[in-house]
């Protein structure tokens, strides 16, 4: 892949497109050892050896995090009142990431961000039916009714009810923990699915995504990047 000097560094975090531009003709920027004395020389991303200030600097394509998502932060990539997730990914190199999907503001746990289009494309597609796994509390005792009315698919007032989900009732009582494994991702579903039932979601955690599972040593807030083995089996 080849691409100009200017967007390699400003993709790779090096600063804007004026200030790279700024270093590269301050003499600052080198490729293959050769001060380079033009913004726009065309680099293969692949083979040229790049370094700013005699530190190389190594292109990737993509970038990956999996974020704890914290309840009170909204997924998006700009919002005028609220944080919003990619404020807390501090490490990312590039403006163009984005969340794969949404949670609600007050819904934590698994949030994959990236700038892989494509990728995102296969997970959130309506064709491909990617299981989503929640942990829920809910106000009311959650019964094996409820698992068998889901696991035949629920009207929460859509055009077609849900596809059929899977419960697993891990605690019941006045307040219940539950498990829930889902294939779509209609708006608030998990929430909408549980009202449908009499019940209400009072805590919400995403745990896993397709193979995608949430690291449970992140804490809330936490993210780190994806491993080699965890973007192939997205892939
Ligand atoms: N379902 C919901 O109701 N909320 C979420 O954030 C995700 C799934």
């Amino acid at each position: 892949m080849k691409l100009r000097l200017d967007k390699y560094l400003s993709d790779m975090g090096c600063g804007t497109r004026s200030q790279v531009r700024r270093d590269i003709s301050k003499g600052l920027v080198s490729v293959n050892g050769v001060p380079a004395g033009k913004a726009d020389l065309k680099i293969d991303a692949g083979t040229d050896l790049v370094t700013v200030n005699n530190v190389p600097v190594v292109y990737e394509k993509y970038e990956y995090y999996m974020l704890n998502k914290p309840a009170g932060v909204v997924s998006a990539t700009e919002d005028r009142r609220d944080r919003t997730v990619l404020d807390l990914i501090r490490d990312k190199k590039r403006d163009d990431l984005f969340p794969v999907g949404r949670l609600d503001k007050d819904t934590e746990g698994l949030l994959l961000i990236t700038n892989d289009g494509a990728l995102a494309h296969r997970l959130l597609s309506p064709k491909k039916h990617v299981d989503k796994v929640y942990f829920a509390r809910v106000q009311g005792e959650v019964t094996e009714a409820d698992a068998e009315l889901f696991s035949r698919g629920v009207d929460i007032g859509d055009e077609r009810p849900t596809l059929p989900a899977v419960l697993e009732i891990v605690n019941s009582g006045a307040c219940s923990e539950v498990l829930l494994t889902i294939r779509e991702g209609r708006f608030h579903q998990v929430k909408r699915m549980f009202h449908a039932v009499g019940k209400e979601v009072v805590y919400l955690k995403r745990l896993q995504m397709g193979p995608l599972k949430l690291d449970e040593t992140l804490a809330p807030g936490e993210y780190r990047k994806l491993k080699k083995e965890e973007v192939d089996a997205l892939c």
